[in-house]
């Protein structure tokens, strides 16, 4: 009898599942979640929770949003899936087009993969390939201090949040680290800029622009940043822009890099870009680089690809997603979540224990100044008291954050603004 139905998902998940980021010693329980619909999550005994973090910044419209399940359950009934090498196909080409519609207007041919990691990895390898296919001798990756680009080798590498990559980092490529832009410091980072440049071959630069997630949300000066954007592009220093938490409408805009004047030359896509229907990744690139890998030389192309790469349901999901993105109607959601979180920021603002209020479009957040020591585990607790309140938040340390879906009704919207408020009062 390999499955004991008398047992709850929660209990038979700990006999064969291993979860990501976890250490299942220490965190055996996984709660099981049987339905989402909208803004709202439904675990097995039919308790419910606002969906306030989006489940990772990716069903921003709602999940089961039926304009986009409906366009997926037709598209399953006519391509599923075909190699992407040597094949082509309407949903892939369809987005490309509304993809290039959106994206900043230097962005030319999109390569497509599975995750936010494979996305930054690829743009990695494209901006070396890029100096390689050139005969510049430049292998040195630049990223910013608690930048975070994901899991793989080489988006390990680049991310500055490596506590937990202790056991992989001599076989890291070389990456220099740049402090963020905060406006006070920025000459500082530019002379430290100036430096590296003298110092090191740099092929690429890889940041999140203006709103760092892993790390907690943290902000940065867009001033700042245009003015490292622009010394990289003066030295042929190739930008790659991981908006895979940032894109899709969350900064208020459809890119952060459109609050820069300088545009990258990469970007790379996921988490939103689905809608939080089915993973995939887009990493995009101006004309300059995909000129650099075309060639009659085959080892100049970019020899690297997935199996599942621009699946037809994923490409009609995206696409769904970026017709929804588009209309009034969401966009009239983005600013009513803006005004919100305003509102609340103006009645937090002077509280005792709420210091470093941030926000930009739909990302609220700020950190609790209580004494840690007095917590035990803050985060954990911080996260059992907003499960009780109904409200999934995942409070990084001691920074709590909120990036709802765009489509959370106002009452929603004030049932996680009054369980950060009881939240202040508890802690
Ligand atoms: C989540 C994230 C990634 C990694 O994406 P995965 O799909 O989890 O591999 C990379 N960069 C940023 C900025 C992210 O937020």
């Amino acid at each position: 009898m390999k499955k004991d139905l008398s047992l709850s998902l929660s209990e038979r998940d700990k006999k064969h599942l291993w979860h990501p980021l976890t250490q299942h010693k220490l965190s055996p329980e996984m709660l099981a979640i049987v339905k989402a619909k909208g803004a709202v999550l439904y675990d097995e005994a039919g308790k419910e929770y606002i969906d306030g973090i989006s489940s990772w910044y990716t069903a921003m419209y709602g999940h089961c949003n039926e304009t986009i399940t409906s366009k997926v359950a037709a598209q399953m009934t006519q391509l599923d899936q075909v190699v992407f090498s040597g094949f082509t196909h309407r949903p892939a080409i369809e987005l490309s087009e509304a993809l290039i519609n959106i994206l900043p207007s230097n962005q030319e041919k999109l390569f497509f993969s599975d995750n936010g990691s494979t996305a930054t990895e690829i743009g990695i390898k494209m901006a070396l390939q890029y100096h390689h296919n050139l005969r510049n001798d430049r292998k040195v990756m630049m990223a910013f201090e608690e930048g975070f680009h994901g899991d793989t080798f080489g988006a390990m590498s680049v991310s500055g949040l490596s506590v937990y990559n202790g056991a992989f980092e001599e076989h890291f490529i070389e990456v220099v680290r740049l402090p963020v832009p905060t406006g006070d410091n920025n000459e500082a980072v530019l002379k430290r800029l100036e430096a590296l440049i003298e110092s090191h071959r740099i092929a690429g630069f890889i940041y999140e622009p203006l709103v760092q997630g892993a790390a907690a949300m943290k902000m940065h000066d867009p001033a700042g940043l245009d003015a490292i954007l622009k010394r990289c592009a003066e030295n042929d220093i190739i930008t790659v822009a991981d908006e895979v938490m940032t894109g899709f409408g969350k900064t208020g805009k459809n890119f952060a890099s459109e609050y820069l004047e300088n545009q990258p030359d990469i970007i790379c896509l996921s988490k939103a870009l689905t809608a939080g229907l089915l993973p995939m990744a887009v990493t995009s690139c101006s004309q300059k680089i995909y000129d650099a890998f075309y060639s009659e030389d085959i080892a100049k192309g970019l020899f690297h690809g997935h199996t599942y790469t621009a699946n037809p349901l994923a490409c009609t999901a995206a696409l769904a997603g970026i017709e929804l993105l588009n209309s009034d109607e969401m966009q009239q959601h983005i600013r009513r979540i803006e005004k919100g979180h305003e509102q609340f920021r103006a009645k937090l603002e002077s509280h005792p224990k709420v210091k470093n209020i941030r926000q930009l479009g739909v990302i609220f957040a700020f950190e609790l100044d209580v004494e840690m020591e007095r917590y035990g585990n803050l985060r954990n607790q911080l996260f059992q008291h907003f499960m009780e309140q109904g409200v999934f938040l995942r409070p990084l340390g001691n920074t709590i954050y909120i990036l709802a879906p765009y489509i959370t009704s106002e009452e929603q919207m004030q049932k996680i603004y009054t369980s950060v408020e009881l939240a202040l009062e508890k802690f």
